[in-house]
């Protein structure tokens, strides 16, 4: 092919011994323009920087040509993860880290921490959390499902309630195959408030194709305020709700969260409400609850 005249000579397989001073000159012009080319943004956003470090720290060519990919992989890596992040549509930021287990002894934190290592996700086995209302579930699903973006999956967040409103809606228009092959999609599929409300006999059937469409192929984290033993309720159909927990449960990992709200857990200690049965808020908490923190979203 042809070489537009605005393209630098090549140089040759032998190396750039044999270019003129005056080739070396126009190439570093084009320095910026062959960057963008090879799309080495940071490389091109931060090249002086990079190379007077470079030049102080004294590196040969080798070491600085490494310190340059160093920067263009860290700046890709970090794009791809808040890409990944924005489409993973979490409705605010939490992390394990940030997750207090002292406050919730029902959790078995090496449980927890060893589903922060994804292996569950690399194998497509699910995640089931069941509690009752803000004993950290969406907390926990948020965690887990960047912890899964971290380490390179795709994930999806999404509220049962969304999801089938979705599917009913898809279904209306004749789009249903469309809608299931995009939700059977991402790797990891967060699921979140299971049970609320419960569904139309029509609607479980259709949470039950989904479910059967991703069953073996990816992930699903799945949480509900409601025991498994009631969701034939959850589902309006017994058959529905046994065929969504025989493939639900197959492979998967069941966290049951007993406790107190750790929203209402200062209010509590206020005399405003009183523990529920069997709760936790007195355990394990050294009778001073850390500040409930801020919403992010
Ligand atoms: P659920 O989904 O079970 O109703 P959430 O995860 O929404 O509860 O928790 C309610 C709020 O309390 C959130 O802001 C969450 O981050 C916080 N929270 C719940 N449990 C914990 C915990 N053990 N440590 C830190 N924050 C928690
Ligand atoms: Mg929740």
């Amino acid at each position: 092919m042809p070489r537009s005249t605005q393209q630098p000579p090549a140089p040759s397989r032998s190396g750039m011994a044999a270019a003129e001073p005056a080739e070396i000159q126009r190439l570093v012009e084009d320095l910026d323009g062959m960057l963008s080319r090879l799309r080495l943004g940071a490389i091109r956003e931060q090249l002086d920087g990079l190379l007077e470090e470079a030049a102080r720290r004294q590196l040969n060519l080798r070491e600085a040509l490494a310190w340059l990919c160093a920067a263009e992989v860290a700046s890709k890596e970090q794009r791809r993860l808040s890409m990944a992040m924005t489409i993973a549509h979490f409705p605010f930021v939490r992390t394990l880290e940030g997750f207090e287990f002292e406050a919730q002894p029902s959790i078995d934190p090496g449980k927890i921490r060893d589903l922060g290592t994804c292996r569950w996700v690399a194998n497509g086995d699910n995640v089931v959390l069941l509690g009752p209302p803000g004993v950290g579930k969406t907390h926990l699903e948020v965690a887990l499902g960047r912890e899964a973006v971290a380490r390179g999956y795709t994930a999806q967040f999404t509220t049962a309630m969304e999801l089938i409103g979705a599917l009913v809606k898809a279904q209306q228009q004749g789009t249903l195959e469309m809608r299931l092959a995009q939700y059977a999609k991402p790797k990891l599929l967060i699921i979140d408030e299971l049970g609320y409300l419960p569904l139309e006999p029509a609607a479980g059937h259709l949470f039950f194709q989904l479910i059967s469409r991703r069953y073996e192929q990816g992930s699903v984290l799945i949480s509900s305020n409601r025991p498994v033993d009631e969701w034939d309720e959850v589902f309006g159909d017994q058959v529905v709700a046994a065929a969504i927990l025989d493939r639900l449960l197959h492979h998967s990992h069941v966290v049951t969260i007993r406790g107190d709200s750790y929203r209402l857990r200062e209010k509590r200690r206020s005399g405003l409400f009183r523990p529920q049965a069997g709760g936790s808020s007195s355990a394990g908490i050294g009778g001073v609850p850390p500040p409930i923190p801020a919403e992010e979203a």
